[in-house]
């Protein structure tokens, strides 16, 4: 590490230790000069006399040159720390790093030895950061960084180059073990939570590696793929990394157009909902509808929520297109049997705003719908986030008299022993688990303990993605209450 602290040597300080060298030597050479004009001192010839004050003329302008370049030295160092290092973490910053894969390209193209770069970004680190205040941010980014370098090789070169993104440099020969597998264990440990002043936080993380010199020697193309291989990771899932592919730059454009074409589609209107029933699994009758965003698109068609939902969770658009799901799916709710309820889908980032909860009561006033007839679907990820907050949120919708099902249980951070300080009313069995039920009897079991999980904390399971004769009968098996899949129905319009 550099040197850190303020130049001792500072200019005045330089300019005072020249100018006196240059006055000392200036004396030194009148003096010199005067007894060397007159006699002789001490038995010296002149020529000696001089020879010395020669000597000593030299030895202040070294010393005083010497003075002046640890100076500069100091200066060069403090600089590089002002302005390369981050303040937060002591990493490096973005612009150092930059020069550092600069560095390693050079290196990796001459020596053919490869060096990865892995781009290792907190999902919605924005948002984290909002809801939980800049100063415990802060905490969160030290604490994240020093976990990342206890738990990377000593060779490898970490920087800051984000509000919540790094950059590591790490040489092929630096791990005894894959990188893919060295990956996998780091996003583990990474994702562990994180103990806070207030509360424990947990992240998700997205991971992109790029490979040089085969994925390129420019630094900032480098960063670039690393990035686009973070998003195409980031669309596919919680804690997932992916290596750059060259097709990513196609999926980077769409993404591009679809970020900056979501205002526009707001405002004129594009986005309508589908329902999609929900059935108690014992009397096969309807209980429920969970209305599901659709974009039409004027002229490129229908866009998939899985594709733009994260986008605009990351842009802020998720406010207003949550909040138009919320009211256009309760004033709905008039035209379904009075007996069912609608599901709404909620965003951990729309959850974690301030203003949910009165968000909620606004929508109930305004529409009149009864709270037995709500459901909202919150995912365990949203929960996580802050469990403090989260806690105070669901205990108030469960007051209001509103329920709320975990969804996509089973996939996100598995520490199940916040279940028992939520208020919830249903676990939602995440499609994968009733994917694989038929063909792998792990999946069966983990539906089995579940439900057995559910009824512990009295609360009931509705399984999603159910597709087969043959996966209902197992549901029914394991005890799953409510079942939702395109064997009882596709999600589709109202009327
Ligand atoms: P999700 O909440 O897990 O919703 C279930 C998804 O599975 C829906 O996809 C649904 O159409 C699909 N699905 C239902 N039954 C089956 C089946 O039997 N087989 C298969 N293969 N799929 C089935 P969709 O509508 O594309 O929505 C995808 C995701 O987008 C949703 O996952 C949800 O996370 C998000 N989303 C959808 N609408 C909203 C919304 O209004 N607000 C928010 N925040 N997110 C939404
Ligand atoms: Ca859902
Ligand atoms: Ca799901």
């Amino acid at each position: 590490m550099q040197d850190t602290k303020n130049p001792i040597r500072g200019p005045y300080f330089r300019l005072l230790t020249i100018a006196a060298a240059g006055t000392g030597s200036f004396v030194l050479g009148l003096w010199g000069l005067r007894l060397g004009v007159g006699d002789q001192i001490a038995g010296l010839p002149a020529e000696a006399i001089g020879a010395i004050i020669a000597s000593l003329c030299a030895l202040a302008a070294a010393g005083s040159s010497l003075s002046f370049f640890a100076g500069v030295d100091e200066s060069a160092g403090y600089v590089f720390h002002e302005t390369q290092v981050d303040k937060l973490t002591g990493l490096l910053g973005r612009s150092a790093m930059v020069g550092r894969i600069s560095e390693a390209a050079i290196a990796t193209a001459r020596s053919g030895e490869p060096v990865f770069l892995i781009d290792v970004d907190i999902d919605r680190f924005k948002q984290i950061n909002d809801s939980i205040g800049y100063s415990q941010g802060d905490e969160l980014i030290r604490s994240f960084a020093a976990r990342l370098r206890e738990n990377l090789p000593e060779g490898a070169e970490i920087g800051r180059i984000g509000a919540g993104e790094f950059a590591i440099l790490l040489p092929d020969d630096e791990t005894s073990e894959p990188v893919d597998t060295m990956i996998e264990r780091l996003i583990e440990l990474m994702m562990k939570p994180y103990q806070l002043s207030t509360h424990l936080q947990s992240v998700n993380l997205s991971v992109g590696i790029v490979a040089m010199p085969k994925d390129g020697t420019d630094p900032i193309l480098l960063l670039r793929r690393s990035n686009l291989a973070l998003q195409h990771a980031r669309a596919s899932g919680i804690g997932d990394w992916a290596v750059f592919q060259p097709h990513m730059g196609q999926v980077a454009d769409h993404r591009q157009w679809v970020e900056s074409e979501l205002h526009t589609a707001f405002k004129r209107g594009d986005f309508e909902l589908h329902y999609q029933p929900q059935l108690d699994l014992a009397s096969g009758r309807i209980v429920g509808y969970e209305a599901l965003i659709r974009w039409r698109h004027p002229e490129r068609g229908m866009i998939s929520p899985m594709e733009f939902i994260p986008i605009a969770e990351e842009t802020g658009m998720i406010g207003p297109i949550g909040e138009w799901v919320l009211r256009r799916a309760c004033s709905d709710a008039r035209l379904i049997p009075d007996d069912c309820f609608v599901a709404v889908n909620i965003s951990p980032v729309q959850f974690m705003t301030r203003d949910f909860l009165a968000l909620v009561r606004d929508v109930m006033h305004d529409t009149g719908i009864e709270p037995r007839r709500l459901e909202l679907e919150v995912t365990e990820t949203a929960m996580m986030q802050d469990r403090d907050r989260a806690a105070h949120i669901l205990k108030e919708l469960s007051d209001m008299g509103i329920s709320v099902a975990v969804d996509d249980f089973g996939t996100g951070y598995s520490n199940l022993s916040y279940l028992i300080d939520f208020s919830f009313q249903k676990l939602k069995i995440d499609r994968s688990f009733v994917s694989r039920m038929e063909q792998d009897s792990s999946s069966g079991a983990v539906v089995s303990t579940i439900v057995g999980l559910s009824r512990a904390l009295g609360v009931h399971t509705i399984a999603e993605g159910v597709e087969t004769e043959n996966q209902a009968t197992l549901l029914k098996a394991a005890g799953c209450d409510v079942v939702q899949g395109y064997l009882f129905g596709k999600p589709g319009p109202l009327i």
